[in-house]
């Protein structure tokens, strides 16, 4: 019996153009867009096309789409203005980690002084 097909993640559908966002940038491996609910004045999700829950469920077979993930995190946040000013990197992990959305993605943060240790 042929299996029903998964429903898509919300960043699946995001990256469909089923749910609209500001897309800032996009290849065939990886999509970056401004988050919803912005936590600092720049606030970028970067995330891979393919929908990896977390970052505890990603296999030794994604290890180019994650260094693709984290060189392409550097470049966007260079895109958005945030290199000379530095920024901070976030992936947040199951309950603990604060993760709410379970497609895997990177927080691009900047534009303030980030704090340590973070909330
Ligand atoms: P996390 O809590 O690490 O799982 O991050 C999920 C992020 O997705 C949160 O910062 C949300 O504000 C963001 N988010 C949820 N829905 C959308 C959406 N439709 N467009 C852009 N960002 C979203």
């Amino acid at each position: 019996m042929k299996e029903p097909p998964m429903s898509k993640t919300l960043f699946e559908k995001i990256a469909a153009r089923e749910i609209k966002a500001d897309i800032v940038y996009e290849d065939e491996l990886v999509l970056a867009f401004r988050d919803i609910n912005p936590q600092a004045p720049t606030h970028v999700l970067i995330v891979p096309k393919k929908p990896i829950p977390r970052i505890d469920q990603a296999a030794t077979t994604d290890q180019n789409l994650l260094g693709h993930l984290l060189l392409k995190a550097a470049e966007v946040a260079a895109k958005v203005g945030l290199q000379a000013s530095g920024y901070r990197l976030v992936i947040n992990n199951g309950r603990d980690g604060g993760e709410s959305v379970p497609h895997l993605h990177c927080h691009i943060l900047g534009g303030r002084q980030m704090t340590w240790p973070p909330g």
